[in-house]
């Protein structure tokens, strides 16, 4: 029923990081100059001293590829970037998983993103007098996005909320812009600071700030996968679904599980972390209680995995120039827009969760996440990369538990055989 090519890049991890260097470049098209690129990590104390202040040095982490994605009908190599083990070997271990009944669907709403100027003691009635002159706002807003609205972005929409507060009466005037493929922080910004001298000659008060929000409610991504018929392996993800929506506890980890993948992506790709995870967060608690973005369930004998959550991922812009989030962007995913980058990280992200929740509900996670950080363990013991290297191929397959003493004595043992 599903026809699903092969992936071509099954068992890619068995191969050493050079090897997977040069099939990637071979299938990408990354020239010498972009595998170096990717090498160094894709920075010069030069170009990092043009990105942050005090720049002393530089700071690597390990860029992996994530195999095996199908996400609307093609299939997609994934960056990701981060210091935790098992996490792409697990995205991988599901792709290949989806794969077999198809992949990922997923979809991605209009990049809107929402602006606020919060303003304290307005003249009353701020939501009906901003309704009134909404078009003439709108005017306003567009004068100082010009280029947007020539992408076809723009200005959308414009309302308010009033309350009160230990300080008197507030006011908070929303505005939202389509920022098409930028994350649009900037952009919205100064579209707050810019309209917020006709917002207050229109309602008075004191101007107290001008920024978007991170809550970008607007711009969802939601995606969807069938990953297994295993009715005893269903069982457990939907136990593992249930405590999620019972304790809050157990959700916020549900969820930590989701951005170890969408995290690496933003990371790998120039984007704002912080502001993708501040927006996931947020949005998890948007219905007032605090719940996991994933959920489960059984369509015909077989379960069914679905994410919702908002994206605020830019293709263009700020970090995005970033050399090496660059060749990540236009060579390995090979990404045309925003919006096909929120499916990207959507689709990751419900992977990512369910990896992390069949893992747990069956051998548990610890075991084979000690096995892959034996490498770390092992040269915080002493060890040289290279015998690094043999600790974990000694623990690779070990049925019992890796601790720090357990590699400690496997490297006394492999120096005392070496002399
Ligand atoms: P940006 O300032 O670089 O703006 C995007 C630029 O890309 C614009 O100049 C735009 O004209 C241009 N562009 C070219 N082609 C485009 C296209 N197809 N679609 C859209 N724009 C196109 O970046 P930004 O996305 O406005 O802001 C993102 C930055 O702002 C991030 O570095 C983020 O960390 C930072 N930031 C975040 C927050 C927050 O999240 N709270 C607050 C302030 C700043």
């Amino acid at each position: 029923m599903f026809n699903v090519p092969e992936d071509k890049f099954s068992g890619l991890y068995k191969r050493p990081p050079e090897e997977r260097l040069a099939a990637i470049a071979s299938e990408c098209g990354l020239s010498s100059d972009e595998m170096a690129v990717l090498r160094a990590g894709g920075l010069t104390i030069a170009e990092a001293d043009l990105m942050r202040e005090n720049v002393i040095g530089l700071y690597s982490l390990p860029l992996s590829v994530a195999t095996g994605f199908r996400i609307n009908g093609k299939d997609y190599l994934i960056p990701m970037v981060g210091e935790e083990p098992s996490v792409v070997a697990g995205a991988s271990k599901v792709a290949k998983m989806a794969r077999e009944f198809g992949g990922f669907t997923a979809v991605s709403t209009e990049p809107v993103m929402i602006g606020e100027i919060s303003l304290l003691k307005p003249d009353p009635d701020v939501a009906v007098t901003v309704a009134a002159h909404k078009q003439d706002l709108l005017k306003v807003m567009n004068e100082l996005a010009p280029t947007m609205s020539a992408r076809g972005g723009g200005p959308r929409d414009v309302w308010a909320r009033e309350y009160a507060c230990a300080h008197g009466r507030c006011a908070v005037v929303y505005f939202s812009v389509d920022v098409r493929d930028a994350m649009g922080a900037n952009t919205v910004n100064r579209i707050a600071e810019g309209l917020a001298p006709a917002i207050t000659s229109l309602v008075g008060g004191k101007v107290v700030m001008r920024i978007l929000t991170n809550l970008s409610v607007k711009r969802i991504s939601r995606a969807r996968a069938q990953f297994t018929d295993d009715p005893e392996m269903a069982k457990g993800i939907l136990f593992a679904q249930s405590f999620a929506e019972n304790d809050i506890f157990r959700a916020v980890t549900h969820n930590k599980g989701i951005m170890n993948g969408i995290s690496a992506l933003a990371l790998a790709t120039g984007n704002d972390t912080r502001a993708v995870e501040a927006g996931a967060h947020g949005y998890a608690a948007y219905s007032s209680f605090y719940r996991p973005l994933t959920k489960y369930y059984i369509e015909d004998g077989k379960l069914i995995g679905e994410i919702e959550l908002p994206l605020a991922l830019g293709t263009v812009g700020s970090g995005t120039s970033h050399k090496a989030a660059r060749i990540c962007l236009d060579k390995i995913l090979k990404v045309k827009s925003s919006q096909e980058l929120c499916n990207i990280a959507a689709a990751l992200g419900l992977a990512q969760n369910f990896a992390a929740i069949r893992a747990l509900t069956q051998e548990g996670i610890n075991k084979g996440h000690m096995r892959l950080h034996s490498k770390t363990l092992a040269l915080m013991a002493g060890a040289t990369l290279d015998e690094a290297v043999r600790i974990y191929e000694h623990f690779r397959n070990y049925d019992g538990e890796v601790t720090m003493s357990a590699i400690k004595h496997a490297l006394d043992e492999l120096r005392k055989v070496r002399r």
